[in-house]
Parts: structure tokens; sequence; C-alpha cells
């Protein structure tokens, strides 16, 4: 039995790859802004319909650079509905995660519970979109324009979504995308940070680079979040291929809203109006009354039959040692999230998933009503 992921990477031709591997062999220009680096820049922030990007060694340096570009200090709202990474990087930043609860159909940060958790010390909002669902962007401006704050998205999940036409990715003062292994697009590790503000953007490359603005000037103590030649040339390659990707994965969700609209205890989420989405995750609520068993039981199962579906985001990052003693962390004040982090269990989606693999997967879950 060959296991099943939540995900599988799409590499590109290995053939394709090559010639590009020769030339950097041929120059041994290894790092430090060469020519595959620059045009995959170039050709990302033309792919995506954006203005500014800095392609990142990973999504998490990009987001703690971000944040030290911005100068955030203090407090930042944030949601505790999303990888570690993002609460990571404003506690790493020497500030304090506050955490708001969440919408319960989209599971992005709620705008309504963010104006009551803003005290003098608040610096920044650092929503999520969450599965590629875009955050209420209007409702969360207003706010952060309202009482001066930066708006500064994790955009980790948001690839090539679009909401009425425009990239979700420009929204905000910075945003900051992410190519892991596991995500929709992916240069191995990989990421980046996007901003309409060219100024913000020369700083983020400063930083990137241990701070150098030139060869004796160190404007910060910045960090090393340069990427190599050989992952720059392997992303271009990629960027041929992100819509055939997508287009697969559309199919995958498709099938299964098809299969499981029907299944008492089982919530699905469909197409937002107006967006493009990505297809990265296929989240499902598990409402152990109706359906007659617990996520954590439909979990175990599907892991007895070589299926390894996920629990993302459980446990909340508001749980983990370092921020439960938080006060907005505190049991019952992030009612949403807590209940959604009980329920949710994420299902394969990637463009490799065979219809076999996808009916056995539907299968599984249905053999649950007629026990
Ligand atoms: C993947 C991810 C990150 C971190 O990105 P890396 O490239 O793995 O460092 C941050 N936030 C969210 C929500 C993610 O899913």
């Amino acid at each position: 039995m060959k296991p099943i992921y939540v995900t599988s990477p799409s590499l590109p031709p290995l053939a394709e790859f090559i010639p590009y591997l020769e030339k950097i062999w041929e120059s041994k220009w290894l790092t430090n802004n060469g020519q595959f680096h620059q045009q995959f820049e170039a050709a990302l922030a033309d792919y995506l319909g954006v203005k500014y990007l800095s392609f990142f060694t990973n999504g998490m340096i990009a987001l703690q650079t971000g944040m030290q570009a911005l100068r955030i200090t203090g407090e930042v709202i944030t949601t505790p509905f999303t990888f570690v990474a993002t609460t990571h990087a404003i506690h790493l930043n020497g500030c304090t995660p506050v955490f708001g609860d969440i919408e319960p159909d989209t599971f992005t940060l709620d705008p309504d519970k963010v104006e009551s958790l803003i005290t003098p010390r608040t610096t920044a909002i650092m929503p999520v979109h969450v599965y590629g669902n875009p955050c209420q962007h209007e409702k969360l401006k207003k706010i952060a324009d309202t009482y001066g704050l930066k708006l500064f998205y994790d955009a980790a999940h948001v690839f090539g979504v679009k909401q009425d036409g425009v990239s979700v990715a420009n929204w905000g003062d910075l945003s900051m995308l992410s190519f892991h292994a596991t995500k929709v697009f992916n240069t191995l590790e990989g990421g980046a940070l996007v901003t309409n503000d060219a100024i913000l953007k020369k700083r983020i490359d400063f930083l990137r680079n241990f701070g150098f603005q030139d060869e004796v000037t160190v404007i910060a103590p910045g960090s090393n979040g340069k990427v190599d030649e050989v992952r720059s040339a392997y992303g271009l390659i990629q960027l041929k291929y992100v819509d055939a990707e997508i287009a697969k994965r559309q199919m995958v969700a498709e099938f299964y809203r098809e299969h499981l609209q029907n299944v008492p205890g089982i919530s699905i989420l469909y197409d937002l109006p107006g967006v493009r989405h990505n297809y990265g995750y296929f989240p499902v609520l598990v409402d152990a009354e109706a359906y007659g068993m617990t996520r954590d039981d439909l979990y175990e199962k599907f892991k007895a039959n070589g299926i390894f579906a996920r629990r993302y985001f459980y446990p909340l990052c508001s749980e983990f040692p370092t921020y439960r003693g938080l006060p907005s962390a505190l049991p019952g004040n992030l009612p949403i999230a807590e209940k959604t982090a009980q329920e949710v269990l994420c299902l394969p989606i990637f463009a490799g998933l065979t219809a076999c693999d996808m009916q056995k997967i539907v299968e599984l879950m249905h053999s649950e009503m007629v026990r």
C-alpha cells in the first residue's frame, strides 16, 4: 500500500534543469543576486502582478525581515489559526502576539474582533490568508489606517490567488509568500516579500544581505535571507508549470466537493465570489455528533488505511507553551478558533493525486454513514 500524504510536491522536468545547472557551473556565480536570481524575481513579480518582490531563502526569514523593515515593535494582533511561523516571527522579533478570533466560514482573522485588542503598545496587524482564503482586507485596512498600524499579511497560502482580478499579495504594507516544498508553488525552500513601496523594497534587500547597503555601509543588523542560483533557476522553470498545477488541484477540489457535499456532519468550503483560488488545501470540518465519529477518529482511520490527512491547524498557536500564558490566549477567549482546531482535517490535495486515490478517500468518509 503506497502511502498517500496530504501533499506531494511537483518538480520540473529534470532535463529542463540541467542546462541551467551547466550555466551555473560555468559562471561560478552561485549566490548574491546572480543572473537567475534577477530573472526569477522579475518573472515572479510579473506572474503575480505585483510591483516589488524580494526572493528569500524561506518564508520564515522573510517574515522576520519584513517585521524589521517595517520597524514593528510592541504588540502585534494576529490569528491563532495558522502555522507556527507566523507567531514565532512576532516573538523572535521581540514583539508580543495578541490573538484575535477567526471567522467561522473562512477561518481568517475576524476584523470585528481586532479593534478591542488594540492598546497603546499595538503597532501592527498580522493576518493570515489561511488555506488561500483572502482576509477581509477593506475592513482590516480601515482599522490599520485609523489607528496608524502596519498591516503585514502572512500570504504564505495565496500564491496566484486573485480577488476581482487583483493579486491578493498586493494588499497591505507588505505580504510574505512561502515557496516551501509543501506549498502550491515550490522552490524546494523559498519565500518572498511583496510591497508597492520602492523605498521599503530597498531596505528589505539591504536587510536580506546582513544590512549591507554598499561595500562599507551596514544600515542595521540584517539577517541572511539570500537565495542561490540553483533554486532561482529551479523557480524559473517551475513558474511555467504552476498554472497546470493549480488546474489539476482544482479538479481534485471539485471531485471532493461533488462527493462530500451530502455527507452528514462533514462541512466543506466552496470558492468565494470573485476569488481565483489556488486549491492549496482542502479542509473539512467534522461535527462528531452529526457524523458519528470524531475528527481524531477519522484521522486515525485514514492513517490505518495509508492516508495521511493532516490536522492543520491543530493545536492553535495560542496553545503552545510560549504563548498559552498570554491574556489573549486563555481558554475560552478564542471560541471559533478553538472549535475549528478540534474539527478540522485537511484532505490530500496535489496534482499527482489519482482518481483511484480520491475515490478511496471519499469512500472511507462515506462508509461512516452506513455503519
Ligand atoms: C509555510 C508557512 C510559513 C513559513 O514558510 P517557510 O517557507 O516554510 O519558512 C509561514 N506561514 C504560514 C501560514 C505557512 O503555511
